[in-house]
């Protein structure tokens, strides 16, 4: 089978593209995206979250070919996990001269996500309030004005249903291309280019344009709610093909009207730390002092 596009062989079935032909289509799309819902500005001092994982570092290699950046990469303390991926990080920084900061949950909090998960319970959920808090301060303290996620489609699709689950339309107001509170004072604004890339065309990419991301699995994975939804979406898309964009469409006509609802109010800061949140307390502070349940 060959392209569409030239004679060359067909490296990816939809769209049916070539290697330099789906590498293009691939950037084309993101920077679309960033064009389209206006991610980010000329003026823009540009932080992103890196992992050493697939999507966030197609997101660094992208941008880092047309914005000037710096990676920040938050270490919770993952046993066999997360050491993996940063040195995959740290190497492909230097091969791309891009500064990069890591900041450790451990000496930042007192606090290392192996120390507070609990077996059998969903660790992705204070794994990801711990990571957007340290985030949050770091990136403000290396000046930037926007931090750009990996989060592609199956992230943002799996996000939604699992707010829908669980009946919570409030976080779903903080979801969509730019993300979080960002009305708030404090708050960097949240972005994310591969909104509209597959997990599949993100894994692709990675392979074609040799970022060097390893597959690595977080030993939590299993535990997390998430995973069972990631399984329930990929079931629907056998099912129907398209259901994952067909969840996203929706959710971006709905999403303005759901905003107005939620975010009415002005968003609050933690009565312990300062930083934005949506309680008296944030979540992260009340991990520090053991007052999570
Ligand atoms: Fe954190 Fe969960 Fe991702 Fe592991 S799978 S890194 S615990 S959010």
């Amino acid at each position: 089978m060959t392209c569409t596009k030239c004679k060359n062989p067909a490296v990816f079935l939809t769209p049916r593209y070539c290697k330099n032909h789906f590498i293009e289509y691939f950037e084309g799309k993101v920077l679309d995206t960033i064009r389209r819902y206006r991610l980010i500005k000329e003026e823009d001092r540009i932080v992103v979250a890196a992992s050493g994982g697939k999507d966030s570092t197609a997101c660094l290699h992208i941008l880092s070919k047309h914005y000037k950046v710096t990676a920040l990469a938050i270490d919770e303390g993952i046993r066999g996990y997360r050491a993996k991926t940063l040195a995959d990080l740290k190497r492909f920084c230097r091969s791309r001269r891009i500064k990069l900061h890591i900041v450790s949950c451990k000496k930042e909090l007192g606090k290392t996500l192996d120390s507070i998960a609990t077996k059998g319970k969903s660790s992705c959920s204070l794994c990801g309030a711990m990571r957007r808090h340290l985030l949050n301060i770091h990136a403000k303290r290396l000046g930037a004005t926007v931090i750009a996620t990996g989060h592609n489609m199956d992230d943002e699709a799996q996000s939604i249903m699992m707010n829908f689950f669980k009946n919570n339309l409030a976080m779903s107001a903080r979801l969509g291309p730019v993300s979080g509170l960002s009305q708030a004072r404090g708050f960097v604004r949240r972005v994310k280019p591969l909104y509209h890339c597959s997990e599949k065309e993100s894994y692709v990419y990675n392979h074609l344009a040799g970022l060097g991301t390893g597959f690595n699995e977080c030993p939590y994975t299993n535990d997390s709610f998430r995973n069972s939804v990631r399984g329930i979406i990929n079931e629907w898309e056998k099912i129907m093909p398209g259901a994952k964009k067909n969840i996203i469409r929706n959710f971006l006509k709905m999403v303005p009207k759901l905003r107005k609802i939620h975010q009415a109010g002005h968003p609050r800061a933690c009565a312990v730390c300062g930083e934005p949140c949506a309680e008296k307390i944030c979540i992260v502070c009340k991990i520090v002092t053991k007052r999570h349940a």
